[in-house]
């Protein structure tokens, strides 16, 4: 690991300034990606602000939205009684993640910001656009399993690897920061990039932008959600695809839907094909397959990653027909 400055600032201004006036700066959360970066040297940053405690740590709950501070532990949401009543999927998708002890440390901001786990974005002696632009991408030619199927580009096949963040674009969250231009209320679904010919930029942030909190508007049939998760083990792994859903039904009718994939892209898919073939359609099996179809029709994979298409449709069909109460 190299050496680094390590810095509490006393408030979120300073912490933003100290970042405006270090181009190589980080800040630092529960450490539980970013160190283990700065372990490998694919991180360097050569100082290191501490954020943990200048972020809130609460979850507030307004009858119109969550407020979820930044500094909230991927635990303590998880186990909150409003999140696990208004938003269950959020509640699951986080306890998809990682490990107990991981998720006491990791934070809501930490979370949103980890980088891919394509293995040779890890690994220095291999060519990677990601982590050094310009080498090339290693995965085309190589270990495909993990890598996308929706939006990539020649550059970069990688996956963003949060199951929170999943959750969070299916509920039309939206991101709350401070950056040297001052705040702004960026949707969960515009953070994070399609890799594009820059993928070494994950998302729409300028550097010594601070996420400050997470807003979750208030959606009813949320309480009728899920978030389902296929990987390669059973804990500790992350998702080959995951489906966050949830679902309105009314005499057999589809009222209204949301719907996000896991795993099989560079940023949160929200499925806006497949919730627009959805609405006002019958709930059963063959529609739930027609828009999943809509979705995945756009689906572009390597040989590697072929099965994450009959994957993806399955899980989408199954988690749509147990919400809507269909029989498979
Ligand atoms: C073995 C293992 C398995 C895992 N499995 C999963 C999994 O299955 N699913 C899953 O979703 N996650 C998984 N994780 C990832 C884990 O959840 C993340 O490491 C964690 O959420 C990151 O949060 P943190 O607070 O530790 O962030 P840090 O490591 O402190 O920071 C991560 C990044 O975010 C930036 N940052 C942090 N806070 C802010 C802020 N407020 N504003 C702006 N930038 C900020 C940092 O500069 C850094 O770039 C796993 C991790 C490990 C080690
Ligand atoms: S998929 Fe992206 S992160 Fe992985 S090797 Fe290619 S450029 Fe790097």
């Amino acid at each position: 690991m190299r050496p680094f400055r390590y810095q509490h600032a006393p408030d979120i201004g300073s912490a933003v300034s100290a970042l405006a006036e270090a181009p190589e700066a980080a800040y630092l959360a529960g450490g539980t990606n970013l160190v283990d970066l700065m372990k490998l040297e694919v991180a360097v940053p050569d100082l290191l602000v501490d954020v943990r405690e200048l972020t809130s740590d609460r979850i507030e709950a307004h009858p119109d939205f969550v407020r979820i501070g930044a500094a909230v532990t991927n635990s303590a949401l998880a186990a909150d009684p409003v999140i696990r009543r208004r938003f269950p999927m959020l509640s699951q998708a986080v306890l998809s993640g990682a490990s107990g002890q991981l998720r006491n440390l990791a934070t809501t901001g930490g979370n949103l910001l980890q980088r891919t786990r394509c293995p040779y974005f890890q690994d220095l002696n291999t060519p990677c656009n990601k982590r050094e632009p310009g080498t090339g991408c290693s995965a085309r030619e190589g270990f495909q399993r993990d890598h996308a199927i929706l939006g990539a580009s020649e550059a970069c096949i990688a996956t963003h690897p949060s199951d929170m963040a999943v959750a969070l674009a299916a509920l039309d969250a939206v991101v709350n920061t401070e950056g040297p231009r001052g705040p702004r209320a960026i949707p969960l679904v515009d953070l994070h990039r399609l890799p594009g010919d820059e993928p070494e930029r994950d998302t729409v942030l300028e550097h010594g932008e601070l996420i400050t909190s997470v807003d979750v508007p208030q959606l009813d049939f949320a309480t009728n959600s899920r978030y389902r998760k296929a990987r390669d083990r059973a804990s500790f792994a992350f998702a080959l695809v995951s489906v966050a859903a949830a679902v309105d039904t009314a005499d057999g009718v589809v009222r209204d839907v949301r719907l996000a994939l896991g795993g099989v892209a560079h940023k949160p898919w929200r499925a806006t094909d497949a919730e627009a073939a959805l609405r006002g359609a019958e709930a059963s099996v063959e529609e739930f397959r027609r828009a999943a179809d809509a979705e995945l029709a756009g689906a572009r994979p390597l040989p590697g990653n072929e099965f994450k298409i009959p994957l993806a449709r399955n899980m989408i069909v199954g988690v749509l027909s147990e919400l809507s109460g269909v029989p498979r």
